[in-house]
């Protein structure tokens, strides 16, 4: 699929109401073709890139302060199970504000059974708990800290050239339990050990050393503005926390550690707390 683009000061109705008007004469003036482009995918488990007008002192989108670059670009993405509407509202010295809203496409997921998982009615082993609570706070802790990374600008490559074996968003049924939904996209080489890369430049913030319980061999990167990538499962990793990453920069081997059915590549992408679509990242799949 080719990248949308949206001009807020026109819309089109493929793309949903692209509508930007100014509340003031001030904000007129302002070519809205030059300063008012969002470029990306607009459906949930989307993104997009954009920059704000000249002139913009507070940005929001869908109520909540963005950060700014020093040349106004700025980036959002939309949740899995995002609402059908995007606001983005751009706040002037003087009190003047321009908004516009953007139409969020709906998805249809799939449904996928896995024959793994806590039988039925089974109580949680309280070792397993504790394990898992301590796993969970160093992730936490993993994504407390903003990292200046450029990351966020670039077209993401993919990490690694394989089958897809998971889509993202799909609802999971493990052994006849609904389950969340599958949080990344997975991508299979038909073995353990195939060097994967980063799909854009960042800042790692967890490089596992040992084995989560279901992440296994767990490596987490920022690459700015709130978008980070996870990838699971990892046999190996070529770098460790704190290290600056380039795009393609080899970062670690595929493998089958946590939880998982085979060797495999989870990567999941997210902006703040939504979680996005890696394929909407990556487009097409890589020839060969
Ligand atoms: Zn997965």
């Amino acid at each position: 699929m080719i990248d949308r683009r949206l001009l807020l000061a026109g819309g089109g109705a493929a793309l949903g109401l692209g509508l930007w008007r100014a509340s003031s004469n001030a904000a007129e003036r302002l070519d809205p073709l030059a300063d008012f482009a969002l470029t990306g995918r607009l459906s949930q488990g989307g993104w997009a890139r954009g920059r704000a007008p000249f002139g913009t002192r507070t940005l929001l989108f869908n109520r909540r302060v963005l950060p700014l670059a020093p040349d106004r670009s700025f980036f959002i993405a939309f949740d899995r199970d995002s609402g059908p509407l995007g606001e983005l509202v751009a706040d002037f010295s003087g009190g003047e504000a321009s908004k516009g809203q953007f139409a969020i496409a709906p998805r249809a997921w799939q449904i996928e059974r896995i024959p793994l998982g806590p039988k039925p009615g089974a109580k949680p082993n309280p070792d397993y708990v504790r394990r898992r609570e301590a796993e969970l706070a160093r992730i936490k802790a993993a994504r407390s800290i903003d990292h200046a990374s450029d990351g966020w600008r670039q077209k993401f490559l993919w990490p690694v050239n394989g089958r897809v074996s998971g889509r993202f968003g799909a609802q999971r049924i493990y052994n006849g339990v609904p389950g969340s939904y599958h949080s990344g996209m997975d991508i299979a080489t038909g073995t353990s050990g195939t060097p994967f890369v980063a799909p854009a430049a960042g800042v790692v913030t967890l490089a596992a050393e040992s084995s989560f319980s279901l992440e296994g061999r767990l490596l987490m990167i920022d690459h700015g503005m709130g978008l980070g990538s996870a990838f699971l499962h990892c046999s190996a990793h070529a770098v460790k926390t704190g290290d600056l990453v380039r795009q393609g920069q080899y970062i670690g081997k595929i493998g089958a550690t946590g939880r998982a059915t085979g060797p495999h590549l989870h990567w999941s992408i997210k902006w703040r707390e939504a979680r996005l679509d890696p394929l909407l990242f990556v487009g097409a799949l890589p020839a060969g």
